[in-house]
């Protein structure tokens, strides 16, 4: 019999958590972070005490109580004595890995927390992302997926208790095996292992994913970052098969097409899918946002900003191509370059920013006295498309900004004319955190003089874009009809859903089918 155990995920989007045990073995279907949850008690300037290591995290709800998976070095002091009277306590030794689906956070972070000889598996491009993110940005010590700084016991002078600090001795680095690992180029591999931090970096060799003790198969399918996939585990019950997040209406709608004709080939014994856009009857593809954005642009008499979700490289290939069609340059932050940089070590097909005439690179105002290496690295390497405030203010029609909110503070060193345009091409927000950021944009724009497109606006407590400006963001997430496509397409005996607010959905639309739709709850197992 095949149990699995929801840890997370459940009636939540994101924070996928999924313990599949059969006889002996065990694997984890994502470990990611649970965004939703952190909201509950924490914000910005309130964040789990890094100093604590585990124990705030699982005091507050925030990691399953499973004795034995996690980080020694983030155990402080009686921990576990102190756990050890939860409701889903478990000691859980053997865990065969994490297969893990795609590198947003919400189905990657908590893996940070996750002992480091269990192994992760993945596409090359969800480790290279992961590595990337990691490299270019500020990781929190929850959210180090790819390599992490152990935690050492240092007793201060003159305190009762010693601190855990971060260990000065480096980086440690997961290890991964890869779907498809033996087609990687040299390049690729010297990026996996190349030291990008100013601290050393103790690095792991990847593996394949044939060193699984499960029968694992790998399912390329259409998300809104690249190299996501589902996952075919053959167990003693028959196959199961993990969706991850996906959709059929992107940019490479054809693999989620072909991972459901392959998976319905499997007979599945149950299919794990995710939820998310249940409630959307259609879906705006990603060829209608460049036909609107275009539009938009290229009536836009001066400057240009973009804002569209961080990661998401086939939106930034869209805006790419407009900016081509409009005669201006794309001008993106250095970490999206290091991505795109990193992505072209496996898809060839990306575009090569030192050739792309279109494409320059924003350096920020402000600098620190002691830049990151892969910053710097980055500087030097494309020196001769690096734009800076001032040249963007000088010629502000000649270019298109992909900032976020995020990067606002760069205006008052660019201080765009008065009449130019602000292209939304992003979510509605989702949470009062995300409403507050919003009502703060619009005073930005107040501000400048910026013309708003395809921005939410609050009407009765909802958040809504206005009709006449819809249609500037394809979802990473498949609408409700197209949900149901999926499961009648693969057929399995039993359907679980995951990662949406209203798993009744697909009960309420699956009646007619022979299907046993089981929703799991909260630290529950369901056996099969
Ligand atoms: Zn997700």
């Amino acid at each position: 019999m095949v149990r699995l155990t929801f840890y997370g995920g459940v009636r939540e989007i994101g924070g996928n958590k999924i313990l599949l045990e059969d006889g002996g073995r065990r694997l984890f279907l994502d470990f990611g972070y649970p965004y939703s949850k952190y909201r509950d008690y924490y914000e910005e300037y309130l964040k789990p005490r890094a100093g604590a290591g585990l124990l705030d995290l699982l005091v507050m709800g925030l990691l399953p109580h499973l004795q034995g998976i996690y980080r020694t070095d983030l155990e402080t002091g009686n921990l576990w004595q102190q756990i050890r009277q939860a409701e889903h306590y478990r000691r859980l030794e053997d865990i065969g890995g994490v297969l893990l689906s795609h590198a947003h956070l919400d189905h990657s972070g908590h893996i940070s927390f996750l002992r480091e000889d269990i192994p992760v598996y993945s596409t090359a491009t969800t480790a290279f992302i992961a590595k990337a993110v990691q490299d270019s940005g500020r990781a929190d010590f929850d959210q180090q997926v790819c390599y992490f700084t152990p935690r050492v016991e240092e007793c201060l002078k003159g305190w009762r208790q010693g601190a855990y600090v971060a260990s000065s001795s480096g980086d440690q680095q997961r290890r991964f095996c890869i779907a498809g690992r033996s087609s990687l180029s040299e390049d690729a591999e010297r990026f996996w292992r190349q030291v990008i931090r100013r601290k050393k970096l103790d690095s792991q060799s990847m593996d394949d994913i044939g060193t699984c003790d499960f029968n694992l198969l790998c399912f390329p399918v259409d998300h809104s970052i690249p190299g996501a996939c589902a996952w075919g585990i053959e167990t003693s019950s028959g196959w199961l098969v993990y969706s991850g997040d996906l959709r059929l209406h992107g940019k490479r709608a054809n693999l989620t097409a072909t991972f459901m004709k392959e998976a319905s080939r499997l007979h599945p014994r149950a299919l794990i899918l995710e939820g998310t856009n249940v409630d959307k009857k259609t879906n705006i593809p990603e060829h209608e946002v460049y036909e609107n954005a275009l539009k938009a642009v290229g009536a836009a008499p001066g400057l240009v900003i973009a804002d569209f979700p961080a990661r998401d490289v086939d939106r930034l290939l869209t805006f790419l191509q407009i900016a081509r069609e409009t005669n201006r340059k794309l001008a993106i932050l250095p970490r999206d370059a290091y991505l795109l940089k990193t992505m072209r070590l496996l898809e060839p097909e990306i575009p090569d920013i030192a050739e792309e005439s279109a494409i320059v690179i924003y350096q920020e105002t402000t600098a620190s006295r002691s830049p990151a290496q892969w910053l710097k690295k980055t500087y030097e390497e494309y020196s001769g498309k690096v734009v800076l405030a001032r040249d963007v203010a000088s010629n502000q029609s000649d270019f298109i900004l992909c900032f976020s909110f995020w990067d606002l503070n760069e205006l008052p060193s660019i201080q765009p004319r008065a009449g130019s345009l602000y292209v939304f091409s992003s979510s509605e927000p989702h949470n009062e955190e995300q409403q507050m950021d919003f009502w703060r944009l619009n005073h930005w724009l107040e501000h400048f003089g910026l013309h708003g497109f395809g921005l939410p606006v609050e009407r009765d407590g909802e958040w809504e874009i206005p009709e006449e400006e819809r249609g500037l963001h394809a979802s990473g997430h498949a609408c409700g009809p197209d949900l149901l496509r999926v499961v009648r397409e693969i057929q399995p005996r039993t359907l679980i859903p995951v990662h949406s607010e209203k798993p009744e959905f697909y009960q309420d639309n699956l009646g007619d089918s022979r299907i046993n739709i089981v929703l799991p709850s909260e630290g529950g197992t369901v056996e099969i």
